[in-house]
């Protein structure tokens, strides 16, 4: 394989079909061969594998993980890689080319016609501007899912990986957490890319929890609580919900809650756990 890698490589591609990055679809290809076999290794693809990677650009993960799975499935949206993918990717007769919006496809129906509905892992270094629309439509679609590795804005990493307490915690870090146990394995400076990328960034891998870490009675009322909770950071846990226009619930309400769960009635969301939010919400029922 001609690896893509190699700044010079990718270069020469970009040349050969005179192709212009499209900023509006978030392209940043990466250029650094080790980093992408940090993300290969993080993620513990074996021959058994379906993979599914978002965005291949000119397909230089894409090699990689055909080199290491048995299957992949690469959702690209610029039809204008289409052709360069056919030419970078030919020497592999496990992969399959989708041009099509990753937001649009029915990763359900994919995964059940594709790997008899087993569980897939998703590999990415994903386009920044739809992060969170992504990992969330991944995990809340219910879609069969391994293990999510992927490069991200480094700040959204540590924003999926906080706790209690911390300023990045908030209700992404809940969401995610949720479903899933969240572990940075490397932080990647800007030079690793091209064009260069304004922001950080680090590759997180999200291991889907076989159950749920907490019971909750109504998983909707809860992510609609720690929403209130975080849309209003700086007030109590008390006026924060009282005032979410959303929720029907009265400060007594909430302060017995509060009181039921040993916690002062002037907590602030930050403060709460996962197993509290559930614990709460399962009280507020
Ligand atoms: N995987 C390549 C690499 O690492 O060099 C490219 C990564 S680049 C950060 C993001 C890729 O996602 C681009 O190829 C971009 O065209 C593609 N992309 C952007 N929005 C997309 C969408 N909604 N659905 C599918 N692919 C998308």
């Amino acid at each position: 394989m001609a690896t893509l890698g190699i700044p010079q490589n990718t270069i020469a591609v970009l040349q050969k079909y005179n192709f212009n990055f499209q900023k509006k679809f978030g392209q940043n290809f990466l250029i650094d061969t080790r980093v992408l076999d940090k993300i290969v290794q993080a993620s513990e693809i074996t021959k058994d594998d379906y993979v599914l990677e978002i965005g291949p650009g000119i397909g230089t993960m894409t090699q990689y993980l055909c080199e290491h799975a048995r299957q992949v499935a690469a959702v690209e949206i610029d039809k204008n890689l289409i052709p360069i993918l056919a030419d970078t990717l030919s020497e592999y007769q496990n992969v399959e080319v989708i041009q099509e919006d990753i937001l649009k496809v029915d990763l359900n129906c994919l995964a059940q016609e594709k790997n008899h509905g087993n569980p897939i892992k998703v590999v990415a270094n994903l386009p920044y501007y739809i992060t969170t629309p992504i990992i969330m439509g991944l995990f809340e679609s219910h879609v069969p899912i391994q293990s999510i590795t992927v490069m991200v804005q480094r700040e959204v990493a540590d924003r999926i990986q906080a706790c209690p307490g911390t300023k990045d915690y908030g209700a992404l870090s809940l969401a995610v957490q949720y479903y899933a146990k969240p572990e940075i394995v490397a932080n990647v400076p800007p030079n690793c890319f091209m064009p260069r990328p304004a922001v950080g960034s680090a590759v997180i891998r999200l291991v889907r929890y076989k159950e749920r870490p907490v019971q909750v009675l109504d998983e909707r009322k809860m992510f609609a609580i720690i929403r209130a909770s975080f849309n209003q950071r700086r007030k109590t846990l008390v006026n924060g919900l009282n005032n979410a226009a959303q929720l029907p619930y009265s400060k007594d309400q909430i302060t017995e809650a509060l009181e039921e769960m040993g916690l002062p009635v002037n907590v602030r969301g930050e403060a709460l756990t996962l197993e509290q939010f559930a614990k709460l919400s399962n009280l507020l029922q």
